[in-house]
């Protein structure tokens, strides 16, 4: 087939279905298309560039620019470029990955399942969670309890267990998840103090599981923080009430670490940041810094034994389940992270740095809350500066800083009102200080349009 015109972005519109993107409209407004990318900026077609403040989608904890990470791709593909991990064999990178990622993870690891993302991680955890019960002779834990405004992955069952209403709108969910509120104090806190408020909403987990009856809840899953639901830090109360629920009342914990995980919070997991043992822990994105697709869950030695006792076969995998590639390039992105000791470097200097430069925007006149840890944040949107009153309608004022921000050489991302920011670990203080001055260029242009 040929075509009149092949610009990149005709071809897009007449070829290309976009994830999570309107149809209708980006048929009428040009894509944006990346070509290059460095250090931790990415440029357009144009030659544009743009400071990268998500890490692409939250995966390129280390930027762009990893030599080992490509060496290590190249050379597994021009030794084994594939094999599978089905029933009794593997291959030695994917054996190599799994202890890897054992010895970063807490204690209670010694076993990972692989995926190929963090959708098809959660719906793992499902079928992991579901057969540890049969085998227990508990055959009636089969609900998870998630949280509104959660993001675990967009498969039917990650999608159902995230809680987005517009998702859930588009397909039948599964009918076993339920959903409770998330610690999103600038919101909901109302008058109550932060540490209350955690409480409260932790307490929320203890009513759902009585009411729906501890026999029949399987497990609890949540972000340490979440992420794409807009960087919903909890209060300090909040998770070490939802540990003492899920221990007291029997239910499996389930931290999903795909942006908390490999740095984003300043441990190696966010669990560790916030002082919980969860049973299961799903991970993905900057496993591999993004550059292959991996995804999969850390299984406890709880769950594990119990599977391997007398499990008999698991009848759940992928295909690409433990690609060599992929694995190549997660054993290459740990070395990094632990050989350059990044995580404890970035937790000792940049991200401090990068919150406190943040906060210096609290006083900004549409500025109503500053919110991160490590190298996540998000500023939300409000009225005259402290006030909980949103400046626009629709979340308008987020969607303008948004686009004033990209305009200015800045890539972040609005979620609601909330302007969230995560950009690589591997920033220094001046790339914060541009990073800074150009989000504070985007919030200027929206107060003055909305003055
Ligand atoms: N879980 C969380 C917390 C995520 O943020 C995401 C993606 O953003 C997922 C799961 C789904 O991962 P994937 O897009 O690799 O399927």
């Amino acid at each position: 087939m040929s075509h009149n015109n092949t610009s990149l972005n005709t071809l897009d519109k007449t070829h290309f279905l976009h994830p999570f993107t309107d149809f209708k409209e980006y048929k009428a407004t040009d894509t944006a298309i990346y070509t290059k990318a460095e250090h931790i900026y990415i440029y357009d077609e144009a030659g544009k560039e743009l400071i990268d403040g998500m890490s692409g989608l939250w995966c390129c904890n280390l930027g762009y620019s990893q030599p080992k990470i490509n060496e290590a791709i190249s050379n597994q593909l021009n030794s084994l470029p594939f094999y599978n991990s089905f029933f009794q064999c593997t291959t030695d990178v994917t054996v190599k990955m799994a202890k890897a990622l054992v010895d970063i993870s807490p204690a209670q690891f010694n076993h990972v399942f692989f995926t190929n993302s963090g959708s098809e991680a959660n719906d793992t955890n499902i079928r992991l969670v579901h057969r540890y019960y049969d085998l227990l002779g508990k055959p009636s834990k089969k609900i998870f309890i998630s949280r509104h405004g959660a993001y675990h992955g967009s498969t039917i069952a990650a999608g159902s267990l995230g809680g987005f209403s517009g998702m859930h709108k588009q397909y039948t969910g599964l009918s076993y998840v339920e959903h409770i509120g998330q610690p999103n104090w600038f919101t909901e806190g109302g008058d109550m103090d932060k540490a209350e408020f955690g409480i409260k909403v932790a307490q929320e987990l203890a009513a759902k599981i009585d009411e729906l009856g501890e026999e029949n809840v399987a497990a609890f899953i949540a972000e340490p923080i979440q992420g794409a639901g807009g960087v919903i830090v909890p209060p300090e109360t909040y998770w070490p009430e939802i540990s003492r629920i899920c221990k007291e009342r029997d239910i499996l914990l389930i931290s999903d670490e795909v942006i908390c995980g490999f740095g984003r919070t300043g441990d190696w997991f966010g669990a560790q940041t916030f002082g919980f043992e969860p049973d299961l822990m799903t991970f993905a994105k900057a496993v591999t810094n993004g550059y292959q697709p991996l995804g999969g869950v850390l299984v406890s030695d709880k769950v594990a034994d119990v599977l391997s006792a007398d499990g008999g076969e698991f009848t759940h995998g992928f295909t690409y389940s433990g690609h060599p590639a992929a694995c190549a390039a997660g054993i290459a992105t740990i070395d990094i992270l632990k050989n350059d000791k990044v995580i404890e470097n970035a937790a000792a200097d940049i991200m401090p740095y990068f919150q406190a430069q943040l906060r210096t925007l609290e006083s900004h006149p549409i500025v109503g809350e500053v919110r991160g840890m490590g190298m996540v944040a998000a500023l939300e949107i409000a009225k005259n500066n402290s006030a909980k009153e949103r400046l626009a309608p629709d979340c308008a004022g987020g969607a303008m800083v948004k686009t004033h921000a990209i305009n200015h050489g800045l890539m972040v991302r609005s979620v609601g009102d909330a302007i969230v920011t995560a950009p690589p670990m591997v920033c220094n203080r001046e790339e914060i200080d541009l990073l800074i001055a150009r989000l504070t260029i985007a919030l200027d242009y929206t107060a003055k349009h909305y003055g």
